[in-house]
């Protein structure tokens, strides 16, 4: 991997413990996806546990779950020589296409004795359209025994066909300067936050409310203060759980699978067709954009919220 310092197991890691955990327990039933999408802010050991993760596919003598970090796969794993392990980054500012057909000829046309081959994907959000038009393809034949991980630093900064070929799995948020004993906090705030910021209720009224519902809403909102946290990066974090539930939305119309979808509330938000669900997440992109380059976050909040208000009560019309 480049010559790159890994830790070796999980130890280190602890911060993201529901990622890890998910891990273990879909290898411990025997239930490995053919391709994985690792998503969460950058230094949050992304790279780490997918290298952990490979170890563990691959490792001799695994103990409790977790790969021994001694035996020769997991010391070739480590050090970057693995021959059914390969990690691709991006060349220069982005993935190419030429890139994505290496790895297809290294991998379908050589065959190796029933082992697992693992594909590590860094800041696959880098990927060109043509480099994921091509992933695409092979996300939807995988060849057998064969694991991709992506990973990137927000879910939809990839294309919605790519995220619906694999389990995503979440990385906690991570302080800054502070990456270690934070996630507990990280992950209070965010509970904290949606059970303020009523995100069904939100979505009931825009699939049935008035004007009124929506801007009580943001202003409840606006008043909610944190000391850790700033307006922006309180909206943004909003953004995102909005982005997760039409994300979730979209999913479950095209595959119907319980194990793409994040979190448990997705599933009695109401149907919208797939298009409608692009157009609300296009809708929420936009917004995450001007609330980086100016936006007053209330006002951003609030015309999102008309254009998904529209967007949701015309998909009602249409029944
Ligand atoms: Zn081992």
């Amino acid at each position: 991997m480049n010559g790159e310092k890994t830790d070796l197991g999980w130890a280190r890691l602890k911060e993201q413990k529901r990622a890890i955990s998910l891990l273990k327990a879909a290898f411990a039933a025997g239930r490995i996806s053919h391709a994985y999408l690792f998503y969460g802010h950058k230094g949050g050991g992304k790279y780490q546990t997918a290298v952990a993760f490979t170890q563990l596919l691959f490792c001799k003598r695994p103990q409790e779950g977790e790969p021994c970090g001694s035996c020769p796969e997991c010391q070739k794993i480590a050090a970057g020589n693995h021959p059914d392990v390969l990690v691709i980054s991006p060349d220069g500012l982005s993935i190419k296409i030429e890139q994505i057909r290496a790895l297809q000829e290294r991998f379908y046309y050589q065959s190796y004795e029933g082992n697992y081959k693992v594909i590590i994907i860094r800041q696959a959000d880098l990927l060109t359209e043509q480099a994921a038009n091509s992933l695409l393809k092979v996300l939807e034949e995988p060849p057998e025994k064969t694991v991709f991980i992506l990973l990137a630093e927000a879910l939809f900064k990839l294309p919605i066909t790519i995220q619906s070929r694999c389990q995503p799995v979440p990385f906690a948020y991570l302080d800054q300067g502070e990456r270690t004993g934070q996630d507990e906090q990280s992950l209070a705030l965010l509970t904290k936050l949606k059970a303020k910021c009523r995100l069904p209720e939100l979505i009931a009224a825009l699939q049935q409310g008035g004007y009124k519902e929506l801007f009580a809403w943001t202003e409840m909102v606006d008043k909610i203060k944190w000391k850790d946290l700033s307006k922006k990066d309180l909206t943004a974090l909003l953004l995102e759980q909005l982005m997760v539930i039409y994300r979730n939305r979209l999913i479950w119309q095209l595959t119907k699978r319980e194990e793409f979808i994040l979190g448990d509330d997705a599933l009695t938000l109401g149907q919208l067709d797939p298009r409608v669900c692009l157009q609300a997440l296009a809708e929420i992109n936009k917004a995450v954009f001007a609330l980086r380059y100016n936006a007053n976050n209330r006002l951003n909040l609030e015309v999102l919220l008309l254009k998904l208000r529209r967007i949701e009560q015309r998909e009602k019309e249409y029944k």
